[in-house]
């Protein structure tokens, strides 16, 4: 869009929103430097790219605020070639942080229009994704097990068929809680397959919808 300077927006989000709020992991923080959000989200909302909020995507659905995008980041603890399994593609912005990152990244979006734009933009910006249209709370078992899981919608419970496609050893983010309101949570798979759970904080996301998460 004429006039805007994107890439000055996208680096004053990224000291005020991201690393003068804690999350400091270099690639984490250059991940947020280079991707441009604004081509992730509609026309209508280019100029609000870099605010400090979601933004509507269309369709009832949203793109998570940068910090909660970075966050869930940051707390995946993401090694190289990591298999990423993300739930909720959406626009498409938490995919290409985790593809900038060098996941091998494998994404489920329930509503077909946003997972065909979203594959737009990736293949645009050179990001080899693999996108499935279904449910996510189902996972993708063809490619399962994955060493992270991230989940951007919200369910009452973690969906258990994320648990047995995680690796031992791996980890889910995940919000989870009630439809207006939930916890963002760590789950670490142990050798054992126990879970241990942290909390890292409150949160809104818009709900899962599908056979293990909300029916509507
Ligand atoms: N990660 C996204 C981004 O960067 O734009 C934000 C995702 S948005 C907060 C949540 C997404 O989860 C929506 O696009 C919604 O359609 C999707 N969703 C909800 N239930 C789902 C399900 N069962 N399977 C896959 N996607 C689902």
């Amino acid at each position: 869009m004429k006039g805007i300077n994107f890439a000055s927006l996208r680096g004053r989000m990224v000291t005020e929103q991201i690393i003068r709020r804690g999350i400091s992991d270099r690639n984490v923080v250059s991940a947020f430097k280079n991707i441009p959000r604004e081509l992730f989200v509609p026309d209508n909302q280019r100029n609000f790219a870099y605010d400090d909020r979601p933004l509507s995507i269309g369709k009832g659905q949203t793109i998570s605020q940068p910090y909660i995008a970075a966050l869930m980041t940051s707390v995946l603890y993401l090694e190289k070639n990591n298999k990423v399994l993300e739930i909720g593609t959406g626009s498409g912005y938490q995919s290409a942080i985790l593809s900038y990152l060098g996941a091998e990244l494998y994404t489920v979006e329930r509503i077909p229009e946003l997972a065909e734009k979203a594959a737009t933009v990736l293949n645009y910006l050179g990001f080899n994704v693999n996108i499935k249209i279904g449910d996510g709370t189902l996972g993708w078992h063809d490619y399962s097990p994955y060493d992270r899981i991230i989940v951007t919608a919200a369910s009452e419970i973690l969906p258990a068929p994320l648990i047995g496609q995680l690796k031992a050893g791996g980890r889910i983010v995940a919000p989870v809680g009630g439809k207006w309101q939930q916890e963002l949570i760590i789950f670490e798979k142990t050798n054992e397959g126990l879970l241990k759970k942290t909390f890292v904080c409150g949160c809104v996301f818009v709900p899962l919808v599908g056979k293990y998460g909300y029916k509507k």
